[in-house]
């Protein structure tokens, strides 16, 4: 009998039954506040888009005026083809943004934590992780050969203390490794007193502030901004595909640790550079976050509006420090209900959550706040929960 595929079906079936298959919408036009789904036009809290950036006119203009210079792609991998200048570009205005030396371009946040980890410690060193940290994270700790510990979610006391087990078991190089913020839950890792144990123990501190950059900090510099920690963060990934709108990745730090992920960072030396028109994007974004911070400040007030507004309905909102907001309602299926609902009586498209992406029992509906949206798409948001909470006896 020749081997088939078939048994993949009978695990299809399973996540279903346990209410954790998840479906993918197809939409029919831009990202913003509003999105055509199957021909309907519905309010959109799903993605990451926190600025609005994904469809804004001057991002756009940039992109077209790259195409018309640059064309469509970047050839090959830089080290083979050449490095475009837009990409160089791109590299220093990043740092320049971040107050770092310098920075890399990569494909995106997931290749820019995969190849950086694995760049930077060996067999005897040792990588310590946040047990919620990203799983692109997860990936480059599994893809490096050091040593691997964990402590508890952002738990600086845990912290100190594996890093003096780590020490103890005689590890050259020490790196610790961080979400800036927390995708699920919205809180923000305490990075201030991760720098301070960090720095007891001799250890470099490495951030992914996916969820942080265009968000927190000033004029949304970041988590190393917000928390005032210049100059003491050794490694920032980044992504350009959540508020900066567009598409990639990268590392910003030292001139060094930039030099050498150029020569040994395995996704900047086998897979291709972003596209200019992707890049050219991206410059667009840290132009508009330069030139003013209005755009920090509506979102900002936009996820305080819609927080307090669901906790005032009765919702459990966790415990969110940003716009991120989760929507805590137990069981998977409760949730992929209330999501069904939202989406089929209010038009409101806000997708549920449930395991092994967060804990069992802790399934929620995740709404993503943009500065995107008006007052009135919060206040029809908060409505349509209302609705739907009460319907289904959860408030
Ligand atoms: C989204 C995300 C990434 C991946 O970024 P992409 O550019 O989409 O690959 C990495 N880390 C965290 C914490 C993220 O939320």
């Amino acid at each position: 009998m020749p081997a088939t595929t078939d048994f993949l079906r009978s695990d299809l079936d399973a996540l279903e039954a346990d209410g954790l298959l998840t479906t993918i919408r197809h939409i029919e036009g831009p990202q913003g506040a509003r999105l055509i789904v199957d021909g309907r036009s519905v309010l959109n809290f799903c993605s990451n888009n926190y600025l609005g950036l994904a469809n804004h006119p001057r991002l756009i203009e940039a992109a077209k005026a790259a195409l018309d210079r640059y064309g469509l792609g970047p050839g090959a991998v830089r080290t083979i083809a050449g490095t475009m200048t837009i990409h160089d570009e791109l590299e220093s205005r990043l740092a320049a943004f971040k107050g770092v030396e310098a920075a890399i371009s990569l494909q995106s946040g997931f290749t820019a934590n995969v190849g950086t980890v694995s760049a930077l410690v060996g067999g005897e060193d040792a990588v310590v992780s946040d047990e919620l940290n990203h799983a692109s994270i997860v990936d480059g700790v599994r893809l490096a050969k050091a040593a691997r510990y964990i402590y508890r979610h952002t738990d600086a006391g845990h912290l100190e203390e594996i890093l003096g087990q780590a020490r103890g078991a005689g590890a050259r190089r020490i790196l610790v490794i961080t979400d800036g913020v927390f995708s699920m839950d919205g809180d923000i890792a305490p990075l201030d007193e991760i720098v301070e144990v960090a720095e007891r123990h001799d250890a470099l501190v490495m951030v992914d502030d996916a969820h942080g950059e265009g968000v927190l900090g000033h004029g949304g510099r970041g988590i190393v901004d917000h928390f005032g920690l210049n100059g003491r963060v050794h490694v920032e990934v980044g992504t350009m595909s959540k508020a900066f709108g567009a598409m990639g990745g990268y590392v910003a730090g030292s001139r060094d640790l930039i030099d050498w992920l150029m020569q040994r960072a395995r996704p900047f030396l086998f897979s291709s550079a972003v596209t200019p028109p992707d890049v050219a994007a991206c410059i667009a974004a840290v132009d508009l976050l330069e030139e003013s911070t209005d755009l920090v400040e509506r979102l900002w007030s936009n996820a305080a509006l819609f927080r307090e507004a669901l906790a005032a309905a009765g919702f459990d909102t966790g415990h969110t420090q940003t716009p991120i907001t989760p929507v805590i309602l137990g069981e998977a299926p409760v949730a992929q209900e209330f999501s069904r609902l939202l989406f089929a009586d209010y038009g409101v498209f806000a997708q549920s959550i449930g395991f092994p992406t967060v804990p069992r029992g802790t399934a929620r509906i995740r709404v993503m706040v943009s500065a995107a949206h008006s007052i009135e798409d919060l206040e029809m948001c908060v409505d349509a929960f209302t609705s739907v909470g009460t319907a289904m006896g959860v408030v």
